[in-house]
């Protein structure tokens, strides 16, 4: 997806601050942090929504978890624990429609 902004980010188009990377998945931090650690974590294939996801979908969306499970245990945050956040559609305040699973550490998030 051309105008898609996490798609340029997966493209290596723009620049963004990587901290995880699979065959499915990047992570990267979030450019307005709203935690002392916030990271997005997203299918490397364009998927708009999980209001429009398809079953064949699933796969790459559970590997986001999988992703942030990885990430949790890398930052020794296995056992104090994090926030995983999707929005969903307007009122769920999704802003890019790509989907993303906010990965939220460290301290109270701001702004929520
Ligand atoms: P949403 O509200 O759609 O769940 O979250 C979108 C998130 O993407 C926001 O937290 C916003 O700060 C972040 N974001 C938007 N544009 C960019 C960008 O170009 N780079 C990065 N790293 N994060 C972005
Ligand atoms: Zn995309």
């Amino acid at each position: 997806m051309k105008d898609c902004v996490f798609c340029r980010i997966v493209a290596r188009e723009t620049p963004a601050d990587i901290e995880y990377e699979d065959d499915a998945v990047l992570a990267f931090k979030d450019i307005y942090p709203k935690a002392p650690i916030h990271l997005l974590i997203v299918p490397k294939r364009h998927i708009a929504s999980i209001i429009v996801m398809e079953r064949e979908d699933a796969e790459a969306i559970g590997r986001c978890f999988l992703a942030a499970r990885s990430l949790g245990e890398a930052k020794g945050l296995a056992e104090r624990g994090y926030r995983l956040r999707v929005n969903c559609g307007p009122e769920g305040g999704q802003v890019v429609y790509h989907v993303h699973v906010h990965f939220l550490a460290g301290g109270r998030e701001r702004g929520a």
